[in-house]
């Protein structure tokens, strides 16, 4: 492992490594639950970019709170579901990246979440980047030779 390689991978724009918008899922802010949880399910994912009518990005959504809100005393009232929407459930409080941000920024961002949204300076959402795909990255250039 070199220091050149180091910094070559640590000062890579995090693009490089970016899920693009349009094969990211989503769900958007004034979405029934309902909605957001069969996106969910459906896609097998633990959670999803929320985005506003304007693709900016306001925060995520994740199984987990989704099921806590209907979950009775002796089974989940799924069809409270239909009546709440998105935006009062979604998580803010979640780092972001710009594409022009640095690899190391990304890796630093994900330590804590499985994946990170990229958005630009005035909030249109870009992508994601995902704790794995950058651990796939410093496979590739440190233990292999192959793509
Ligand atoms: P992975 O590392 O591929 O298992 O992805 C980790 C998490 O990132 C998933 O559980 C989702 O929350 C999110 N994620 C990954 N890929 C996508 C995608 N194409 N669309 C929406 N969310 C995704």
């Amino acid at each position: 492992m070199s220091t050149l390689q180091d910094k070559q991978l640590a000062d890579m724009p995090i693009k490089e490594v970016m899920i693009p918008s349009e094969k990211v899922a989503h769900v958007q802010m004034n979405n029934p639950l309902e909605h957001a949880l069969l996106v969910l399910v459906k896609s097998g994912y633990s959670a999803v970019p929320v985005l506003d009518v304007d693709f900016k990005l306001k925060g995520t959504i994740g199984k987990t709170i989704i099921l806590n809100q209907i979950l009775g005393l002796e089974r989940f009232e799924f069809e409270k579901l239909s009546d709440m929407r998105v935006h009062p459930f979604m998580n803010v409080d979640i780092p972001h990246l710009t594409k022009e941000m640095t690899f190391m920024d990304g890796l630093n961002a994900s330590i804590n979440h499985p994946f990170v949204c990229v958005s630009d300076a005035e909030g249109y959402f870009d992508g994601i980047v995902t704790r794995r795909a950058m651990l796939k990255r410093i496979k590739r250039d440190y233990y292999t030779n192959k793509p």
